[in-house]
């Protein structure tokens, strides 16, 4: 099987290099590196027993131009699109780019998951569950995840779901 590609998209400071940091290097590192652009490789074994090269791709979010942000959705396999709950700006950037992925990608399978990043800032919500579930709603097969990469919340879990949605038999 060919390389597996996993991009994470959303607005900057969102936390997609933290998230990123924390499943694959297993810690949080609390500097803001906004024009970081990095990939990791991974090799993940599925329920079916074979071996799968997975790559993830983290983005460099608002820095990029919008014809390399069209490239990463082109590239993409499945999609993580992250926005933070404390951030309205954030979330509209969100909807923006499942639009973007779901014009780019068609009828081709794409597994989308909106991420809801900052969990632990829930005193600061901006962001109701409500208005979540409806864009979930919208994008039929996008399924919701809150993360907090700071207190390690969700993430080992979250890409573990991609994995099984992507290669579910
Ligand atoms: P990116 O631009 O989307 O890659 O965002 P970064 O991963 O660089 O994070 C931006 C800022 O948000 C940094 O200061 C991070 O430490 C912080 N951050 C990231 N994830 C979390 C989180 O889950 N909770 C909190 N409180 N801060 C976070
Ligand atoms: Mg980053």
């Amino acid at each position: 099987r060919d390389t597996y590609r996993l991009v994470v998209l959303g607005a900057g400071g969102v936390g997609k290099t933290s998230l990123v940091g924390r499943h694959v290097l297993g810690e949080f590192i609390d500097i803001y590196r906004p024009t970081l652009e990095d990939s990791y490789r991974q090799v993940v074994q599925l329920p079916d027993g074979l071996f799968q090269s997975v790559e993830i791709v983290d983005t460099a979010g608002y820095h990029q131009f919008p014809a390399m942000q069209q490239l990463s959705i082109q590239s993409g396999n499945a999609f993580f699109v992250v926005f933070d709950i404390s951030n309205r700006q954030s979330f509209d950037q969100a909807k923006h780019l499942l639009h973007l992925i779901r014009r780019s990608k068609g009828d081709v399978n794409a597994p989308m998951f909106l991420v809801g990043n900052k969990k632990d800032l829930a005193e600061h919500r901006q962001i109701s569950h409500d208005e979540i579930n409806d864009v979930v709603i919208e994008f039929g097969d996008c399924r919701y995840i809150e993360t907090s990469a700071k207190d390690d919340v969700n993430i080992d879990h979250l890409f573990k779901e991609i994995i099984t949605r992507s290669f579910a038999s």
